[in-house]
């Protein structure tokens, strides 16, 4: 017979952890499936701005069952896909994780280099990379191979510390329309599916397989995104129904070729050249992502067994569409719906193939959204678009070139919100690269529209004020990866030039629009709560970790969410 203590003690143990018989341990009634949604462009008041006309099985379900953070926030500066993405899956900053921004420069190799692109690990099949020609989303285009891969990704990530903690038996998958919304959350452990705009399907890198499992074969060989040929975008109610509805007309939108900017929006033939390019700007792009997710689940039996799985979806069309029509429009209205729908879908198909009570859901963003700048003019709201190469042609930028008498460029890129001085000419003309950069930076502040210009040398000398911007820009600084000056430009102004292609608004900024993000968690067990204190997006894998009782990701910070843990 046991003591009372042992009893006690054995009781709590169990009520801890099952222990398995080969030595993984799990929490009691941990959930067979974590569901880590990532929307990409989701600022924290939309989808409250929407709730009323929302089903009871979506964003609802979500609001009205889960622990809801009111008040989160990105904490570093440049809120940018891969940034965002990265901080949500590892709890690190930018300046551990290494993603810095979606696009940086490279000085070993002496060019703009693409978040996650490794010309070691190709595309797995042909054709299906990047279609320079017709490619509308200006990072993507900076990549030189097709080759994808986590390398760059500098810290673990709660899957990868899934993974370590069930030796390898949690299976870990994501899944998104872009790479950098997919590859980061599957870590270095996981496996990563995104959607190739050349092929109209979902693709992967040799990092991850030599070649297709079967389902996606099969899969892609539906032809799904065919089936959109010919038809439109139209609103899902009637016009009425919406708080944009007489805003449909607006000067500001892009004018994509064909596509229009009023409803409804034709997606054009399935051979036109932008076909697939318009199905992401759309919410087709999230009906193919969660019909790919769908299968996934089902055919690689994720939350089938007790050992728990981790399934990423990263939605992007809230982001093209954002950025295409401006976060404030008909367009992004109706999307938000259509999303709403999207989750509601996704929720009742986890019920019916794993429960709903068994998953644990995880929703926030990788970033929230600046509003189109006529937009707030109207309001009597300062606020433009800035052209950055027009930074070479400022007198401020002439003057310094007189003084040192420099007659090549001064700045040899700015990849945003990066300035990243000429090296060479430093180096030839023997400048004082530290002095110099304060001198630049001092100087390009005078300039309209830019806020702050912080020289690189003051965070490492740890010359910098302590308020809130200046923590953010410290925190987005990697001394191998970041430039020489951090730009950031006056609330509401922002470089709407995505490679030739103006579109309407953006985001990237450390200001409130831009960090403000929602953070859900629900599941079983969970209490339905709205918490306003400040919490951060760094806190979302260090929560997780605790959650499962497993080791924390290695550059994790932030602090647990003590409503999610039932404290
Ligand atoms: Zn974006």
């Amino acid at each position: 017979m046991k003591s009372i203590t042992q009893a006690i003690l054995l009781s709590s143990i169990g009520l801890l952890a099952i222990v398995y018989a080969n030595g993984q341990s799990t929490p009691a009634k941990a959930p067979k499936l974590i569901v880590q949604i990532t929307v990409d462009q989701l600022r924290g008041d939309m989808p409250a701005s929407v709730l009323d006309r929302c089903g009871p099985g979506g964003f609802r379900y979500l609001y009205e069952k889960g622990v809801v953070y009111e008040n989160a926030h990105h904490r570093h500066a440049n809120t940018e896909t891969v940034v965002g993405h990265a901080t949500l899956a590892t709890g690190a900053d930018p300046a551990e994780h290494g993603m810095i921004g979606n696009v940086w420069f490279d000085k070993e190799l002496g060019r703009s280099v693409y978040n996650i692109e490794d010309d070691r690990y190709k595309l797995v099949g042909e054709g299906g990379g990047v279609d320079k020609n017709n490619e509308k989303d200006p990072t993507q285009k900076v990549a030189m191979t097709d080759g994808r891969s986590p390398r760059a990704l500098l810290t673990t990530t709660f899957s990868d510390e899934l993974a370590l903690s069930t030796n390898g038996k949690s299976k870990i998958f994501a899944v998104s329309v872009k790479d950098r919304g997919a590859v980061p959350m599957a870590g270095h452990a996981g496996k990563a599916f995104w959607f190739s705009k050349a092929k109209g399907g979902f693709v992967t890198s040799t990092y991850y397989y030599d070649a297709y499992p079967a389902w996606v074969d099969a899969w892609n060989q539906k032809g799904l995104s065919k089936a959109y040929a010919g038809k439109n975008w139209d609103l899902m109610y009637d016009k009425s129904k919406y708080k944009y509805g007489d805003y449909d007309n607006m000067p500001w939108e892009t004018k994509l070729p064909g596509f229009g900017i009023v409803f409804p929006h034709p997606f054009g033939t399935a051979e036109s050249k932008l076909f697939t390019t318009l199905l992401t700007l759309s919410p087709a792009g999230d009906e193919l992502t969660l019909n790919f997710a769908r299968e996934l689940m089902v055919q690689e039996s994720l939350g089938q067994d007790d050992i728990t799985d981790y399934l990423s979806i990263s939605f992007s069309s809230t982001d093209y569409v954002g950025h295409v029509f401006g976060p404030s429009s008909l367009e992004s209205e109706d999307n938000l719906l259509q999303l709403d729908k999207r989750l509601s879908e996704l929720f009742a198909f986890i019920d019916k193939q794993v429960g709903l009570d068994k998953t644990l859901i995880v929703l926030s963003a990788d970033h929230g959204a600046a509003e189109v700048p006529d937009r707030l003019n109207t309001f009597g709201i300062d606020a433009q678009y800035f052209k950055p190469d027009s930074l070479e042609k400022q007198q401020v930028i002439k003057n310094i070139k007189a003084k040192y008498g420099i007659a090549t460029e001064l700045i040899s890129g700015f990849n945003h919100p990066y300035i990243y001085l000429n090296n060479e000419i430093i180096k030839k003309q023997k400048l004082n690269i530290n002095d110099d950069s304060r001198a630049i930076a001092a100087e390009l502040t005078k300039i309209n529209g830019i806020a702050y210009a912080v020289p690189s040398i003051d965070l490492v000398e740890g010359k910098i004020p302590d308020t809130r911007l200046y923590r953010q820009i410290l925190r987005n600084f990697n001394p191998k990866r970041s430039g020489d000056i951090y730009l950031v430009l006056e609330p509401g102004w922002f470089v709407n030039d995505f490679d030739g292609l103006t579109v309407a608004a953006t985001h990237g900024s450390p200001w409130r629009y831009d960090t403000y993000v929602p953070i859900i968690f629900a599941c079983n067990g969970l209490p339905a709560k709205t918490v306003f204190r400040e919490v951060e997006t760094v806190d979302v894998a260090l929560t997780l970790s605790k959650y499962f009782s497993i080791n924390a990701p290695s550059g994790a910070t932030g602090v647990p969410l003590v409503e999610v843990l039932g404290r």
